[in-house]
């Protein structure tokens, strides 16, 4: 479970982000919907403990991010795997070298990591790509990828910042089934940050809507979307 309570990030005498209070409990996808500037990019941040709040918490499977601190900070954020926009996969690398790194980088062992990323590359249904690099693939395929990669370390909860924006509607839909895929399948938590609404109606049990660093509405995405 995530829980974000009265969350306040400042830079300098800027609030960027103003008392967010949001829970996703286990096995949920949540949505983070707002447009530009309003605060999302910072939210996705707090919530993988790469800023730390001005004030306020948030807390995964019960642990103050902000209260941890070396090897705790670490075993915690990877326990949240963080999917970005495209542009983040190594160009110099291919798919399997990709989602390769993270497990290479906790020094897993060779034959494991080529289990896993094998593993990784057929859950999202890239095997086929396994050797291809980044250029050679659609864009719909390096999230894919990204995906595969933020699911290397077993995380059980999932930060998706904007994994979709800039997909056509059919690459969009089949990341969305895949996300709705591994919270069935794997129980994964998942956040997911988006400007999109189409997003938010296609994969989200519960949405909040953040308007200049506030959360102005939030409920289930029945509720919300029908109003907005
Ligand atoms: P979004 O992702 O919704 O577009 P951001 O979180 O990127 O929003 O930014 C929200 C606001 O916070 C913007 O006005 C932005 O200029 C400001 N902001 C973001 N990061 C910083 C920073 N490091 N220093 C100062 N202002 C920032
Ligand atoms: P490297 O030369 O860095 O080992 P590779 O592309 O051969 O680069 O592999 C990166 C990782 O992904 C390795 O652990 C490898 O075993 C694994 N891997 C590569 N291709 C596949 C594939 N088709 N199926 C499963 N795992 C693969």
């Amino acid at each position: 479970m995530i829980e974000i309570s009265g969350l306040t990030k400042s830079y300098g005498s800027t609030t960027v982000l103003d008392g967010i209070d949001l829970q996703v409990p286990d096995g949920r996808i949540a949505a983070v919907v707002g447009p530009s500037g309003a605060g999302k990019s910072t939210l996705a941040r707090c919530v993988n403990a790469l800023e730390r709040p001005t004030s306020g918490s948030v807390t995964v499977h019960g642990q103050d991010l902000a209260a941890l601190s070396g090897k705790d900070l670490r075993r915690a954020r990877q326990q949240i795997g963080t999917v970005f926009q495209s542009a983040s996969l190594l160009r110099r690398l291919t798919a399997a070298q990709n989602v390769a790194l993270p497990l290479r980088h906790q020094g897993v062992a060779e034959p494991e990591v080529r289990r896993r990323v094998g593993e990784l590359l057929e859950r999202v249904d890239m095997l086929h790509r396994a050797n291809h690099y980044p250029s050679q693939l659609s864009g719909g395929q390096r999230q894919r990828i990204g995906i595969a990669r933020g699911l290397a370390l077993q995380p059980s909860v999932l930060l998706s910042d904007e994994a979709t924006s800039g997909l056509d509607p059919e690459s969009t839909r089949a990341i969305l089934a895949l996300l709705t895929e591994l919270r069935d399948d794997l129980g994964v938590t998942i956040l997911v940050i988006t400007h999109e609404m189409d997003v938010v109606r296609g994969i989200a049990d519960h949405v909040a809507q953040l308007d200049h660093g506030r959360i102005v509405e939030q409920g289930p995405v029945s509720d919300v979307v029908r109003r907005s």
